[in-house]
């Protein structure tokens, strides 16, 4: 049996930043993979020409260090972006994130006087008001921005996106998502402008204040670059990588994981094992069985995501990066165009789109067929007027499960108990898939360094459960 420091189930940007950090220490790794290429969620396909992302990937953070060894990865050019977005409301095109001040203009005259009052009464009462008893996204909200706009700003596009009311997901979700926001100076901005009946629109540039916006950087071809240039670092300084690998089963008391690739089935042993997959999956393939862990992931459940790409026979469509659609008559959520993000990604003289469409396997945007899905998504986009039918050439359906975890309002606890059980005798978990965490891929890959260092220490915790992002940016 071939012995490895580390065995790393999953080969998402995660597993390789662990597997970078530690082999440039000298430590033996073997990554296995299932999908036929690395990368998981930030993995790219190439279809007829065409370079396309799961909804397309930025890279962003304020981590200085992380962004240095990121950007210098060898192989690896990332052009700098400066976010551009809008949302579709009322029927208006308008920029996002939100404005309030330029939303208020765009909604009818007697709701955007009603929201404004609320916003501003909200913001007087704000520090009368406890924050530490903010259970769910919907009382964060109405916390922070008033009832009137969270019925307009957060309650369409939020339970259009989770399939369930605000009110019914964890606040954790919205802290992880807007992480480092300055409130403080975003209110100060929008009171200033109300008062002055200024209604423009904040500098592109201006990251300060909104959050999802400000710089990103992206590769030529679709963010399957930068995991390609991640695995090689890794392999250079000795990692192995194992691609389409099915894992058959793992001893965590013995210390060995078997699996089988090319129709060969092989056992090794670990000295540490990190999982990445999700945690539903690790558990059967591990031996430890729990009643409570069990009940445990029975009801804890991660979201699934259809993305229907169509191709076009035009250079453009719009300028923007991303095109937020809350409306729920409309079946996708978001789109984003390709050639806007790089101009290698398509053929010369086309373009193409990436919808996308969140929803639960039990769903019926799940079940529905090909041909269905590829139908309502080009007659949506074509009845708001973002797309010509006589334009479209081709789309492509590809359905992602464990896309996102799903913070109920009692996931904490849930994940505790299946944390605490699965985290033991050099098992770590890691990742926003493998430890049910809203990462972004920053996040992802500044977790596998910090889990790396945690092995490397000679009495580390080996466990970033509890580990806090340095610099967060607001999503
Ligand atoms: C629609 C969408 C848009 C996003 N946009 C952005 C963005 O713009 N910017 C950004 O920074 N982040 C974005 N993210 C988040 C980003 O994709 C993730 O944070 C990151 O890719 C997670 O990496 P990971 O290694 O933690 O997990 P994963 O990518 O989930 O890695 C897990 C790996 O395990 C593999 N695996 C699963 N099961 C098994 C098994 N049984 N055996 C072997 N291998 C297995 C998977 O194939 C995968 O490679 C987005 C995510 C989604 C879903």
């Amino acid at each position: 049996m071939e012995h490895y420091d580390f065995v790393v189930l999953g080969g998402g940007v995660s597993g390789l930043g662990f597997a970078k950090r530690v082999s440039e220490h000298g430590k033996k790794v073997l990554i296995l993979e299932k999908e036929d290429v690395v990368g998981g969620l930030s993995r790219s396909l190439f279809y007829k020409g065409f370079y396309l992302d799961f909804c397309a990937h930025r890279f962003h953070t304020n981590n200085k260090e992380l962004l240095h060894e990121v950007m210098t990865l060898p192989g690896l050019d990332m052009k700098k972006h400066i976010k551009k977005s809008r949302i579709y409301m009322f029927g208006k095109w308008l920029k996002y994130p939100f404005e309030i001040q330029q939303l208020l203009v765009a909604m009818p005259i007697h709701q955007s006087f009603v929201s404004g009052m609320s916003f501003g009464w909200n913001l007087l009462t704000k520090k009368f008001r406890k924050t530490s008893n903010l259970q769910s996204y919907k009382e964060w909200f109405i916390h922070l921005y008033g009832k009137q706009l969270y019925n307009v700003m957060c309650y369409p596009y939020t339970s259009k996106i989770w399939h369930y009311d605000p009110g019914e997901i964890s606040a954790d979700w919205a802290d992880q998502r807007f992480q480092g926001e300055n409130l403080k100076k975003l209110f100060k901005r929008v009171i200033k402008k109300i008062l002055t009946l200024d209604f423009s629109s904040y500098d592109l540039k201006d990251d300060s204040l909104a959050p999802d916006g400000g710089p990103f950087y992206y590769p030529l071809r679709g963010i399957q670059e930068m995991c390609d240039a991640l695995a090689r670092a890794a392999t250079t300084t000795g990692t192995q990588i194992v691609t389409s690998a099915t894992i058959t089963g793992v001893h965590t008391g013995e210390k060995t994981v078997t699996y089988s690739v090319n129709g060969e089935t092989k056992t090794v042993t670990y000295g540490g094992l990190i999982s990445t997959i999700p945690m539903h999956q690790y558990y059967a393939l591990q031996e430890r069985k729990d009643k409570d862990v069990e009940k445990a992931l029975h009801d804890i459940k991660y979201m699934d995501i259809i993305f229907v790409f169509v191709f076009l026979k035009v250079p453009q469509v719009s300028n923007d990066h991303w095109l937020y659609f809350p409306d729920k008559d409309i079946i996708f959520n978001r789109a984003v165009e390709f050639s806007n993000w790089s101009p290698e990604m398509c053929p010369p003289g086309k373009t193409s789109i990436c919808f996308d469409i969140t929803t639960f396997k039990e769903n019926k945007e799940w079940n529905m067929s090909e041909e269905e899905l590829k139908k309502k998504v080009i007659d949506d986009a074509v009845r708001v007027g973002y797309i010509k039918r006589e334009d479209v050439e081709d789309a492509l359906v590809t359905k992602i499960e464990y896309a996102y975890p799903f913070y109920d309002l009692d996931y904490k606890r849930k994940l505790d108990v299946i944390m605490h059980h699965l985290e033991h005798n050099d098992v770590a978990l890691l990742g926003r898939t493998g430890m049910f965490k809203y990462n972004n891929s920053d996040n992802s890959i500044e977790m596998g360094f910090a889990l790396g260092d945690e092995f490397l220490k000679k009495d580390g915790k080996h466990s970033v459960y509890e580990y806090k992002v340095k610099a967060p940016v607001s999503y």
